[in-house]
């Protein structure tokens, strides 16, 4: 089943900025898009600023998939799919967004930006019940933290759970910059 050429394109897009923006390091993160009952998904371990066709796996609803071993994080994705309306998702490791959330239940922005677009952010412990937890906290809320790892973002669109990650880290870096300026 070929990847159908706009599936590809904003996958490959999507994946270059965020590697080019620092939010992923060289093999790290996933994106997917739901595709009727399935999705698209990259494969394991895949470079997210070099993604080719031969990189991104379709999983089916019951779990099967085509193309490269899917990500280890396939399951979140589905759960996230299966629970409601989001049709993209966007995974990556933004640096100040993980390190002033350690030890938190939730992030509080303190910019407008942060606040007005993402309001309070969950910050979900690692655990066995990390992914459902995700999964459901994302029925409200934009994006999610895992606690010491990374975030995930919902949208519409890979652009839309983009912009997410992005007013994250921007927000984190933010608090970063003011707890420094306390010092
Ligand atoms: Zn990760």
């Amino acid at each position: 089943m070929p990847v159908p050429e706009s599936t590809l394109w904003e996958m490959q897009q999507v994946g270059n900025d965020l590697y080019r923006l620092g939010l992923v390091s060289s093999h790290g993160g996933n994106l997917s898009l739901r595709d009727g009952h399935g999705m698209w998904i990259t494969g394991t371990g895949t470079m997210l600023g070099r993604l080719e066709s031969r990189h991104i796996s379709y999983v089916t609803a019951s779990g099967s998939h085509e193309g490269p071993p899917p990500s280890s994080d396939t399951v979140l994705h589905s759960t996230i799919f299966a629970l409601g309306g989001a049709q993209a998702v966007v995974h990556a490791h933004p640096h100040h967004a993980v390190a002033v959330t350690f030890g938190l239940d939730e992030f509080q922005p303190e910019d407008l930006e942060g606040q007005l677009h993402l309001g309070t952010v969950p910050v979900v412990k690692q655990g066995s019940g990390q992914a459902v937890e995700i999964a459901a906290s994302l029925q409200s809320k934009l994006v999610v933290v895992l606690e010491g790892h990374g975030a995930y973002a919902r949208g519409q669109t890979l652009w839309e759970a983009l912009h997410w990650i992005t007013a994250l880290e921007e927000s984190a870096h933010i608090t970063w910059l003011r707890r420094a300026m306390k010092e």
